[in-house]
């Protein structure tokens, strides 16, 4: 037997053992009716056996790690390997296309001499009779993409890669992201920042190995970030990259912050330890699930005794910031997935860090959409909102057609004979093209679900002072103000995250102090208020009240935009409604961070754009498996990286939950629909 495995088997034994012992202590010992230890062998007995526990469980986890860690470069490998093979292949291919392109009197555009036509609308009976027939020939597929945020290039760089034309719609004037957004005064203006967790492995493979840029280019370190309430500094949270020895989660991120809360009790704090139980629960089996998900996250957190004052002052603005809605509007089921994936998994899950200069457009979307327009024809049309998925004659089981209005040549065109549709949208863009798309919705019917469901506004604003401002950290978080009228809020300073170009940052001007980045979620009450009375709210109310030294600084610039209905809102009950990866039509697949994978469910979760971004890859996968077979796209598979592996104790947990809860489930089943759920939601 290999040594490794020796010695698994006996730390397995040591830690039955000692987790034996370690519920006899807390079942027994701690209770003074044992008399035959003295109360301070009884503490150090029981503080001993933890030792052991945490120390064994700790070595077990990096064991299983290195194996996981071993397993996943061998997959990766292994896709990698199966990648450059793909090249070589493709590499062949195109050569084919050029000589039959040459062959067809050096034909300048490929998209003009394929069987896909495109007409405005009046001409669109006689274009679609003018196409040329069906091919078996990779290149001859087209694929549109509707949508270019992180799903719809991860659908279209999958997708080209796979040597499928494929044709990326946006309403977005240039979703290349080669145009600089910019306000009035030519200053820049980004929709939100967003930040870059530590397991957003594939967005960061994204920018080293496919971009080849350096991270410590693009991105910033890690920062800390601080929350603000009424009161004062209410907490921060810090930065675990590089420290030296990770404790096993929850007990490292418990002992980190031990210092880090300035106000909370501490027995607030420990009355978290119930929602640990929710987290090894939730993903029982797909009932339980669903139990939790049409439960709010406010009854998840009451019935597991969760207290008030952390509710209030800690998990509410949380949520605000990270699902952007109260925990009475959200469900409790994404709720725990996204404390579990940003907060729980662990001790360093929450580190996060920011785009360093420019913007997320600028820094990697443009060098994606160049990278692809030239390595693969991806053809990228901005300002262009698709309106309808249309039938062609009978044939209810695909889409054939697409209608879109092009705003700047303002006609509407239809793109004909399309081999597949990825709907990269949210729920609003779903809205618009299922409200236009009879056919769709009467033949799609989980669409018209997911187009029923609701979205969150958000409102960005960016203000230029005459003086700098130092802050603890450059990401904050506002928390209880009454000024954000139900709102979440946050304010970075950009002149501290982009130091490096900060002339950039005032429009290629002298810097005159700092530029701060402020945008509320679920801001439909705040975003009501003038631009004027926005910027005062925040320089007379929310940012002095955080940082004292704001009260000091003027406004030399502002702008503030209004994005309606921009984000998925998880909602009590919403899950079901969600858009699935493979539609009822086999050649419309979904992607986008509400979209439900299925078994190729990820680890990403919440709004999230690691979690968008690898939708959209699987949906092209799947595309790619209907147009191709089985055979045929194993090769042309797009490689997703998983999320790290959870910890043992999780697992562990996770697997005696299901066990003992699965066994109860038989029991009830005779009575109820066979799921039971400890915390009695219906
Ligand atoms: C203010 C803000 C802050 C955020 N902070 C973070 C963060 O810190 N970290 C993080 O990971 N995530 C963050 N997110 C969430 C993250 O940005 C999203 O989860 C992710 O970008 C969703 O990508 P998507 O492709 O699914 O959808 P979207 O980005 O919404 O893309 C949909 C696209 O479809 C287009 N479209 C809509 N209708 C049509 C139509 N009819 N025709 C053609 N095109 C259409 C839209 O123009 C849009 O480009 C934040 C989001 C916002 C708004």
């Amino acid at each position: 037997m290999p040594k490794r495995l020796r010695l698994e088997k006996r730390l397995s034994r040591s830690l039955f053992i000692v987790l034996l012992h370690y519920l006899f202590c807390v079942s027994f010992l701690s209770s003074s009716t044992v008399p035959f230890l003295d109360q301070y062998r009884r503490r150090r007995y029981i503080g001993t056996t933890h030792f052991l526990l945490v120390v064994i469980v700790r070595i077990m986890q990096n064991l299983f790690q290195k194996n996981q860690n071993q397993n996943t470069s061998i997959d990766r490998i292994r896709a990698l390997n199966g990648r450059s093979n793909d090249k070589h292949r493709r590499i062949g291919n195109r050569r084919t296309t050029r000589t039959k392109k040459n062959a067809n009197n050096n034909s300048s555009s490929s998209s003009s001499s394929r069987r896909r036509t495109e007409s405005s609308s009046a001409l669109a009976s006689s274009s679609s009779s003018s196409s040329t027939p069906k091919t078996d020939d990779d290149e001859e597929k087209t694929i549109v993409v509707v949508g270019a945020g992180w799903a719809g290039w991860g659908a279209a760089k999958a997708l080209s890669e796979a040597n499928v034309k494929v044709i990326l719609l946006d309403g977005l004037s240039d979703p290349t992201g080669r145009t600089k957004d910019v306000t009035e005064s030519g200053k820049p203006f980004e929709a939100g920042v967003r930040g870059f967790w530590k397991d957003y492995p594939n967005i960061y493979n994204l920018v080293t190995e496919y971009l080849k840029l350096r991270e410590e280019d693009v991105f910033t370190e890690y920062t800390r970030s601080s929350f603000y309430s009424p009161d004062g500094l209410e907490a921060t949270a810090p930065v675990f990259a590089g420290a030296d020895l990770l404790l096993p989660s929850p007990l490292g991120q418990v002992f980190a912050t031990f210092d880090n809360f300035k106000r909370l009790p501490i027995q607030d704090r420990a009355s978290m330890i119930g929602l640990l139980y929710a987290v090894v629960d939730l993903n029982r089996n797909e009932k339980v699930f669903e139990k939790y998900d049409r439960a709010t996250a406010h009854e998840l957190f009451a019935k597991t005794g969760v207290s008030k004052r952390l509710v209030d002052d800690f998990l509410k603005p949380t949520l605000l910031v990270g699902l952007f809605k109260p925990p009475e509007e959200l469900s409790a089921a994404v709720t725990m997935e996204l404390l579990y994936y940003y907060a729980l998994a662990h001790q360093d899950s929450f580190d996060v860090r920011w785009i360093k200069s420019k913007s997320i457009a600028e820094m990697i979307v443009a060098p994606m959409a160049e990278k692809l327009q030239k390595e693969h024809d991806l053809d990228v049309r901005g300002g262009c909102f698709v309106k309808s998925l249309n039938f062609k004659n009978g044939d209810k089981s695909r889409v054939d057609s697409i209608t879109y209005f092009d705003t700047k040549l303002k006609k509407e065109i239809d793109i004909d004979c399309v081999d597949g549709v990825v709907l990269a949208l949210g729920a609003k863009g779903l809205k618009q093209v299922i409200s236009k798309s009879p056919d769709l919705a009467k033949n799609a019917p989980e669409l018209t679900a997911a187009s029923s469901l609701g979205a969150i506004d958000v409102c960005s604003v960016r203000l230029w002072l005459d003086k700098y401002v130092a802050t603890d950290t450059p990401a904050n978080v506002f928390s209880r103000f009454d000024a954000l009228r139900g709102a979440g809020g946050t304010f970075f300073m950009l002149d501290q995250n982009q130091k490096d170009s900060e002339n950039e940052l005032w429009g290629n001007k002298d810097p005159r102090g700092s530029v701060v980045a402020c945008d509320f979620y679920n801001s439909s009450s705040i975003a009501t208020l003038s631009d004027e009375d926005i910027v005062k709210t925040l320089m007379n109310e929310l940012l002095p009240e955080c940082v004292e030294a704001f009260r000091d600084a003027n406004v030399v610039d502002s702008c503030v935009r209004r994005y309606p209905q921009a984000v998925s809102h998880f909602s009590p009950g919403s899950f079901s409604k969600r858009p699935p990866l493979q539609t009822s039509i086999d050649n419309v697949v979904c992607a986008g961070d509400w979209v439900r994978l299925g078994d190729r469910e990820f680890g990403a979760k919440g709004l999230c754009q690691e979690r968008a971004f690898v939708t959209g890859i699987e949906a092209a996968n799947e595309l790619v498996f209907k147009t191709f077979g089985k055979a045929a796209s194993e090769a042309k598979k797009h490689p997703v990286i998983p999320i790290r592996a959870d910890e043992l104790q999780v697992v562990l947990s996770t697997a005696v939950n299901k066990r003992v809860l699965e066994g109860v489930d038989d029991m009830l089943s005779v009575f109820s629909d066979g799921a039971f759920n400890v915390f009695g939601f219906r």
